[in-house]
């Protein structure tokens, strides 16, 4: 590999709740690049074990059997905090352990080489973004260092900022952090570019495993993408659908055998995995069953599952979904019959009771489905990647992205009241300012509660930081004015500065969201971390490849023992054989010398000629 890197070109990666997927510009288009098991995506999913970190679809395919310690979801913590309601609904759900960390951040609880590690979701979504650098690389044969990462347009500045540390902790350089269903309008308009001949208006439907986006925006024909309006949620995808199914097959199994699976995590984890496939199937066929052999205290469960049943458990989510939309067309004023397009992204929008839904809110419009949903995104992000890089082909050269701040941004005032100073759907980066004055005689210093969300209370919206201004002068209440400016960059995060302005003295701060934000040394020890976990992961894989060479070793002598004459020479290559086994079977965690060794000294009592 070229190590030296001054030339790898920057790469899009969807970092996706349940899949995520890279992309780079190479030779003049986007490739998706498959992974190592061949796969366009890759499962966001870590696992640990007594002997190894496994990445991706071997972390996925264990699931079933250390449910404990097989991480899924990162994506739905990032950025929250441990006593968030939608959290504590999470932890009911997964198998794996959560727990109340340090300024309420949740960590998640590992065993790894039979000791418990604590993780933050920013390392583990790190792990995943670490595996779709490795990808890349591996790929273009030389080190990635430059990314662009998606999110949510919906993610608040909070889950913005830990997905940028999650990049830093996995080595990245993080470019821009673009909203994902602008992404998948990046890639729509450079696949129909010439199609469009005036300006269009397109509705970016972006249902995925965890999130759900949809964003207004506008297509002109030079390449100007204009996002109008953006709604959502940041936890509502496949995964709820998933976890309705869950629900229904536990009830059904507790009126069938009186027994509450509920408390056994392995079974729900295979409930859940079976469910989910079920869920694909039923996207296709109106019927299919779940079997699950010995699912709880040795019950065999076996249950049939019709499509009805599933839009039935989830009708009040698809609801969510078309209110949602029509929320977004009433922000941006805009009439259905105005949208040219309806773009699907996102592999629940594969759910036919979600496009039917969808088709009769648009009065029966096609969708277009011309975007692969699974892939669309990381395209959009790899073509933004390459145009920061300074691609000049005319296609990437020409795009402009103007963006919107998807939540109001404010601060607490007097009577726990949120005063906005930039409202939801501002185009950014943008700045505004707002002028306050002190509420009490002689006040000397104030706290600036920054909040972001459209609630009225203060306390009903998402805290973003704190932080106190001092040195007003004295004077009679409301006499002393100071000036808050709210300032959002082309990542939508957020700096803030105050000024006093009889004084001119100025305070300005990025919101770090002290209260959840991993803090720059911890950032610097998770890198350390990252480094270590990586050079373990190689050592393994190294002992793994020995290990197979052994056993491959013993096979080939038993083949070669069966054609052999009786004697001395045979009686030895036994010996050695039956020596090397039993020593196999006995050491549990041999080390890389060690199976290196015993397979030279196999070869050498066995095959003296080799
Ligand atoms: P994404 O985050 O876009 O990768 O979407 C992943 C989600 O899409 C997961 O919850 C999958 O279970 C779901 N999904 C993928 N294919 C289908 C399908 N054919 N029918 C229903 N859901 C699907």
């Amino acid at each position: 590999m070229d190590r030296r890197g001054n030339d790898a070109p920057a790469i899009g990666i969807d970092l996706g709740t349940t899949y995520s997927c890279v992309a780079v510009w190479k030779h003049d288009h986007i490739q998706i690049i498959p992974n190592d098991q061949g796969n366009r995506t890759t499962p966001s999913c870590v696992a640990f074990s007594d002997a190894e970190r496994l990445i991706g679809d071997g972390a996925k395919n264990q699931v079933a059997m250390n449910p404990a310690n097989t991480i899924f979801d990162a994506k739905r913590l990032i950025g929250r905090r441990f006593s968030d309601s939608k959290v504590q609904d999470d932890i009911k759900l997964w198998p794996f352990r959560v727990i109340q960390g340090p300024a309420d951040t949740p960590k998640i609880v590992v065993s790894y080489k039979g000791e418990e590690k604590e993780l933050s979701a920013e390392e583990v979504s790190s792990m995943i973004l670490g595996k779709m650098k490795e990808t890349a690389e591996a790929y273009l044969g030389k080190v990635v260092k430059d990314a662009v990462i998606t999110v949510p347009a919906y993610f608040n500045d909070s889950q913005r900022q830990a997905t940028k540390d999650a990049g830093a902790i996995a080595g990245l350089n993080v470019i821009r952090i673009i909203n994902e269903p602008t992404a998948a309008a990046i890639a729509y308009g450079l696949d129909n570019k010439s199609d469009i001949t005036c300006k269009i208006t397109v509705l970016v439907f972006d249902l995925g495993g965890g999130t759900f986006d949809v964003s207004l925006l506008t297509i002109a024909k030079g390449g100007t993408i204009e996002v109008k309006a953006v709604a959502g949620d940041t936890h509502l995808g496949g995964e709820d659908f998933d976890s309705r199914m869950v629900d229904h097959c536990a009830w059904e199994f507790k009126r069938r055998w009186n027994k509450d699976l509920t408390g056994n995590k392995r079974a729900l984890g295979r409930l859940r995995c079976a469910c989910e496939k079920a869920k694909r199937i039923l996207s296709c066929s109106i019927q299919t069953s779940i079997e699950i052999d010995g699912l709880h205290e040795g019950i065999d469960f076996s249950m049939k599952f019709s499509r009805a049943k599933f839009e039935e458990l989830n009708m009040s989510y698809f609801d969510k979904c078309i209110a949602t939309v029509n929320a977004c067309l009433s922000d941006a004023k805009m009439k259905k019959s105005c949208v040219n397009e309806v773009i699907l992204v996102g592999g629940s929008t594969r759910i036919p009771k979600v496009q039917c839904m969808l088709q009769e809110c648009f009065e029966r419009k096609e969708l277009c489905k011309s975007v692969n949903p699974d892939e669309a995104v990381a395209y959009g992000a790899a073509v933004m990647a390459s145009k920061l890089s300074g691609n000049n082909d005319k296609r990437v050269r020409d795009l402009i992205l103007l963006d919107v701040t998807p939540l109001s941004l404010g601060q607490e005032t007097k009577g726990e009241k949120l005063t906005v100073v930039i409202p939801r759907n501002t185009p950014v980066p943008t700045k505004k300012s707002k002028e306050f004055h002190t509420c009490h005689d002689n006040q000397s210093h104030t706290t600036i509660s920054v909040y972001q969300g459209e609630r009225a209370r203060s306390k009903d919206n998402h805290l973003l930081g704190e932080y106190t201004l001092s040195g007003l002068p004295p004077a009679p209440k409301g006499i002393t004015k100071f000036r808050n400016s709210f300032e959002i960059d082309n990542n939508g995060i957020l700096t803030v500065t105050s000024e006093i302005l009889s004084t001119r003295k100025r305070k300005k701060v990025t919101i770090t969201n002290e209260n959840g934000r991993l803090s720059k040394e911890e950032i610097e020890r998770m890198i350390e971390d990252a480094d270590k976990y990586k050079q373990e992961d190689q050592e393994y894989m190294k002992k793994a490849a020995a290990a197979n060479a052994l056993d491959d070793c013993i096979y080939d002598i038993k083949n070669m023992i069966k054609s052999m004459e009786h004697g001395e020479r045979l009686k030895k290559m036994k010996k050695a054989v039956d020596y090397t086994t039993d020593w196999l079977d006995h050491n549990q965690a041999p080390s890389l010398d060690e199976l290196q060794h015993m397979k030279e000294h196999l070869k050498a009592v066995c095959m003296p000629t080799f």
